[in-house]
């Protein structure tokens, strides 16, 4: 890649040049601030730092450099941004020597180009064919066939290897594009991987084809659904199908709908949802959740009545939750999936997602009518309920979900907080390495936020002191805070991980311009009491595991470490 000219922008341009045309920009104690381009807003939480060369929004959640600011303002990738940025800086693309990058990038341009001519040629065989007639009886409309460049896969071996290969593009490409298949036991032979289906093109969130999933339109065709496969271009578990064209829905309003295949997409877009996607062909990951979050942090789950099991269901919802994301699920009737419930009942549909529940409330319903006996009810809200809570990020939401589960369930919330902690896990202080993400050179590293697990009240304020040495490195107040830090952790030296852009700017946010050497007293107070309390904690748990043990001498040990702990607790009353 260009590094040398990626260097050269960086150097003739601020991250203020490039972001003042498109935001109006005022100075807020260390960092600009503006209204954010990326989602409606009144007041400003989109900020700037122009020591760092950062942006971060603190409504949506976006951030990055400013070649990724470019990227998504001018809705581009990488090369684009860089065309914009090096023509502003008057510099001219140079790319570096390395052959082999410029042939892998070149390789992954002709694979573009033959999945966007496939999909074009696809559509193209749509009018009068058999998919055409399909699509109508599944109720999709003209309008959402031609916007979603729906297509049909001849009943044929080799039409499209054909027509494909006349137009130049090679059998390699065809096959690294997953287009055509090589012939079992028959070499130098090939043939079409889709046949006589309905295609769907996937498309990533920029809107370029990555994949297809064809719809057998023979009813004796062993594989009613047939799916690329993963490719350079497609990889399943990063791809949510529909998002471009439901990605300003979901910021407007508000939420993801996730449904369970391509047809619900379509036909919840064609109802005015123009918010719904759908994982194609894998489960929930990480990767999905990152790029919903890039648009809302707010996600509908529309189960069918009859879809995977609820424990299935309470894991992805759970690693959702670990995410941040907050998570309501709508139930729809038996026997009814999204594309029929909104073909036939548009009403009902909305009525369902408008009565969608939050997802703690959901599952405690649906184990509640599920199971009558009270003794497995309450062992199923145990592993099902129970860990959704754990996974909440915030300790005030968790608690509100504890005393909703605590009065369905008919139990004391201390009851419910107590089978909670057992599930929880031992803080994560000392582990990897501390270090700043990196904004330099290598981009995409928009949005490459480490997705966290809920943590602790002594970890948030960890960080949020860690974010304080990075923000104003080698004043007084650094100083201070790394000694009451060490003095508090009773340890040797920093803790080590990995910390967020966002954290140095809310610390910069908090503290301002040139803050005052005691500035943090307050926030390594509630360090202080946090890293004792769950000292605490982790002794209790150690005096109970002696005394079921009948260990007398381990028994007098832990009591004496309550006390002495307890002690120290008490100081902060
Ligand atoms: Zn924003």
């Amino acid at each position: 890649m260009a590094t040398d000219t990626v260097q050269q922008i960086k150097d003739k341009l601020s991250i203020q040049d490039i972001v003042a045309p498109y935001v109006k920009l005022t100075k807020a104690g260390k960092s600009l601030v503006g209204l954010c381009p990326f989602h409606k807003e009144k007041t400003p939480s989109f900020h700037v730092s122009v020591e760092r060369g950062t942006w971060h929004c603190f409504g949506c959640g976006l951030g990055g450099d400013g070649f990724s600011f470019i990227e998504k303002i001018e809705n581009v990738d990488f090369k684009g941004a860089l065309k914009i940025l090096a023509e502003k800086a008057g510099v001219t693309i140079e790319y570096s020597n390395s052959s082999s990058s410029r042939e892998r990038s070149s390789r992954t341009e002709r694979l573009r180009e033959v999945m966007s001519r496939a999909g074009e040629w696809y559509a193209g065989k749509l009018s009068g064919s058999p998919a055409e007639t399909y699509a109508k009886k599944r109720n999709l409309s003209n309008d959402t066939v031609r916007d979603w460049r729906l297509g049909y896969a001849p009943d044929a071996w080799r039409a499209l290897l054909e027509a494909l290969t006349s137009e130049g593009f090679s059998i390699e490409e065809l096959l690294g594009a997953g287009l055509i298949k090589a012939a079992d036991g028959k070499q130098g032979t090939y043939y079409d991987r889709f046949r006589n289906r309905l295609l769907f093109p996937i498309r990533d969130a920029a809107g370029r084809v990555v994949a297809f999933t064809g719809r057998a339109l023979s009813a004796d065709d062993p594989a009613k659904y047939l799916n690329s496969p993963e490719t350079e271009l497609y990889h399943k578990s990063e791809i949510l199908f529909g998002m471009d064209h439901a990605k300003d829905a979901i910021r407007t309003r508000g939420f993801t709908m996730l449904v369970e295949g391509q047809i619900d997409v379509l036909l919840a877009h064609q109802s005015g949802f123009e918010n719904a996607v759908a994982l194609s062909g894998t489960a929930l990951s990480e990767k999905h959740l990152s790029l919903m979050k890039r648009y809302s942090e707010n996600l509908m789950l529309v189960l069918d009545a009859d879809s995977a099991g609820l424990s299935a269901t309470a894991k992805s919802a759970a690693l959702a939750l670990s995410s941040g994301l907050r998570i309501k699920a709508a139930r729809l009737p038996a026997g009814k999936d999204p594309a029929e419930l909104i073909s036939e009942d548009p009403k009902d549909f909305t009525a369902r997602i408008a009565a969608a529940k939050p997802i703690v409330d959901f599952f405690l319903a649906e184990l509640a009518e599920k199971e009558s006996d009270p003794h497995r009810l309450l062992r199923s809200a145990e592993n099902i309920v129970l860990p959704l809570i754990a996974a909440m990020p915030s300790p005030m939401e968790r608690e509100h979900f504890v005393q909703i589960a605590a009065r369905t369930l008919g139990l004391s919330g201390e009851a419910v907080r107590e089978s909670l902690k057992r599930l929880q896990v031992s803080p994560r202080l000392q582990r990897g390495e501390m270090k700043r993400p990196e904004v330099g050179g290598s981009f995409n590293n928009v949005q490459r936020t480490v997705q966290q697990p809920a943590r602790s009240p002594a970890e948030i304020r960890s960080e949020q002191l860690m974010a304080v040495l990075g923000a104003y490195p080698n004043t007084p107040l650094a100083k201070r805070v790394k000694a009451g830090y060490l003095q508090i952790t009773e340890a040797k030296q920093l803790p080590a991980g990995i910390l967020p852009e966002q954290a140095l700017f809310k610390a910069e946010q908090t503290f301002g311009d040139n803050p005052k050497e005691d500035a943090a007293e307050e926030l390594l107070h509630a360090f202080e009491e946090a890293v004792i309390r769950e000292a605490y904690q982790e002794a209790v748990m150690q005096l109970r595991r002696a005394e079921s043990k009948g260990d007398i001498s381990a028994i007098k040990e832990a009591q004496a470490k309550c006390a002495k702990i307890s002690a120290r607790l008490a100081a902060f009353k």
